[in-house]
């Protein structure tokens, strides 16, 4: 391949909040060098006309195969959907558009976004359908709404028992109200058919192209099965072009008895990075597992691992040379993290041995106990951003105040990404990257309300966590900066993102997307 000049660019190369340069050249899909437009001495080079150039955005926590899997069902999301009538109306059209006898799927739902203020449950549902299944997740994706039909599919009734980390919620006679929460959905998922191998490779390679619009080049998988790792290598084959990085639902590598990770699982541009298990559940579902009682109750939310879960899955992970990711939302949550590995020394040196997903609560003695631990803070901002209201009402003062402290994690710990987990936030483009950026530096949720201003970070350090510094997180070392050897993975935007109005961010869009030094979009 000819080497390919890029000029009269503001190229930020990712390098630290400062390290700016007007020309590149790429040369078989790698940067060969940087430098000022003067000394381009080219032929035909691409002329950037003065526009803004950053690095690819790494997502270092989202589900795009939970993307791909949504992708046809009904969204039940604001601004469309605002009650419960308007859920159950989108569900009944989803019905129709569902070939028979299929389940009508459905997610997104809060009940604080609904205006009835409580949760979908199956009496609601069985006005959509008593002889279809349905099923409808919740924006965070660790609890649904089921009905009926669905509930018998799965056969649940009165004498089932909760599994351990689960809970299948029932009314004051013990009937089940058709709300599955945390390890109970898996009833639900293991009733349900599976999807064809075609129609997820092409699910997925649709999701590629929609990433590529949002300006991301690489991604973590965070509820990786072992499936997917040829599932996403045969979809790279047909078009799907991001860099991805593989976490494995721990309870998988357990029941598959899995031990032993190859060379070949561990490299190439679909690789497996870690393994993954939860600790605790969400904010907006009150699971998370706190110190203290959520406001006005007596609950704490719930516990979803064990410390014997959680030494056993770092053994695995140090075996094979991976990262333990470890869902933790509550204070007790981290704390307790932190206690288990306080006395195991990190086992990667190329980049972080555990990463905390979320950390949403972080009190400031947290940052002491993670010193020279190797432990990264994988903070989304859009959830408060999108979830306010549950934020507001689910944490007190001083909970509020330390909710996603993103300066205070800048300042403090070295390794740190920002990420969007989408689908899971009740936003309906949650995967578009400059809604985060523009949460994070204006500290304003989706309806202006302040969400901690002290906590502001600036756009150039927004950036480097979607880049420089994810890339440290998700050992991506071949990309997320824009120096010379690196992999040409970069994206033109249409407007300066260093020195436009805050308050617009979001609006700032990507014009074009290189992966490897080919224009993908
Ligand atoms: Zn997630």
């Amino acid at each position: 391949m000819p080497s390919q000049y890029f000029v009269n660019g503001k190229i930020f190369t990712g390098k630290n909040e400062r390290d700016f340069v007007s020309a590149m050249k790429i040369t078989d899909g790698k940067i060969e060098w940087i430098g000022p437009s003067e000394q381009a001495d080219a032929p035909d080079p691409v002329d950037l006309q003065g526009k803004t150039v950053v690095p690819g955005f790494i997502d270092a926590h989202a589900h795009p195969r939970l993307l791909a899997d949504i992708a046809g069902q009904a969204a039940i999301t604001i601004p469309e959907v605002t009650n419960i009538e308007e859920a159950i109306a989108a569900l009944k059209k989803q019905a129709e558009k569902t070939p028979d006898g299929g389940w009508i799927e459905g997610w997104g739902w809060d009940e604080t976004k609904l205006l009835d203020g409580r949760p979908l449950n199956r009496f609601d549902l069985d006005r959509v359908s008593t002889e279809r299944p349905v099923h409808v997740m919740r924006s965070d994706f660790h609890s649904s709404a089921v009905n009926s039909k669905a509930l018998e599919l799965a056969g649940i009734d009165k004498s089932t028992a909760d599994p351990f980390g689960g809970e299948i919620q029932r009314d004051e006679n013990g009937d089940p109200t058709g709300i599955m929460i945390e390890n109970a959905n898996r009833l639900i998922e293991n009733a349900k058919p599976k999807k064809t191998e075609e129609e997820r490779i092409e699910g997925i390679v649709r999701t590629g192209r929609r990433l590529a619009r949002f300006g991301i080049t690489s991604v973590a998988e965070m509820m990786g099965r072992w499936n997917d790792l040829s599932l996403f290598r045969k979809a790279e084959k047909r078009g799907f072009k991001q860099r991805l990085v593989l976490y494995l639902l721990w309870e998988e590598v357990k029941e598959l008895g899995i031990r032993r990770l190859e060379d070949r699982d561990l490299n190439g541009r679909i690789r497996i990075g870690g393994v993954k298990l939860f600790m605790d559940g969400t904010i907006s579902g009150k699971t998370a597992w706190m110190k203290a009682p959520y406001p006005g109750t007596e609950e704490k939310g719930m516990r979803t691992c064990t410390k014997e879960e959680l030494l056993e899955a770092a053994e695995f992970a140090r075996r094979n040379g991976i990262q333990l990711a470890i869902h933790a939302m509550g204070d007790r949550a981290i704390e307790e993290i932190l206690r288990t590995f306080e006395p195991v020394k990190p086992w990667i040196d190329d980049g972080p041995s555990i990463r905390i997903e979320h950390a949403s609560i972080m009190r400031p003695e947290f940052f002491r106990k993670m010193d020279g631990k190797k432990i990264a803070l994988v903070p989304q901002i859009i959830f408060f951003f999108a979830e306010y209201e549950s934020y507001r009402n689910h944490l007190d003062g001083e909970r509020f105040s330390l909710a996603y402290p993103l300066r205070t994690m800048y300042e403090l710990n070295g390794y740190m990404a920002l990420s969007t987990d989408a689908p899971a936030t009740t936003w309906a483009e949650p995967d578009k990257i400059m809604t985060s950026i523009k949460a994070a530096v204006t500290r304003k949720a989706y309806n202006g309300q302040d969400i901690n201003r002290a906590e502001k970070i600036s756009p150039e350090q927004a950036v480097l966590l979607f880049t420089g510094k994810a890339k440290e997180v998700c050992r991506l070392h071949e990309t997320g900066r824009l120096l010379p050897g690196d992999e040409a993975d970069f994206i033109v935007l249409d407007e300066d993102i260093f020195t436009t109005d805050p308050d617009r961010l979001d609006r700032v869009k990507v014009a074009a997307t290189y992966i490897s030094g080919e224009k993908v979009c």
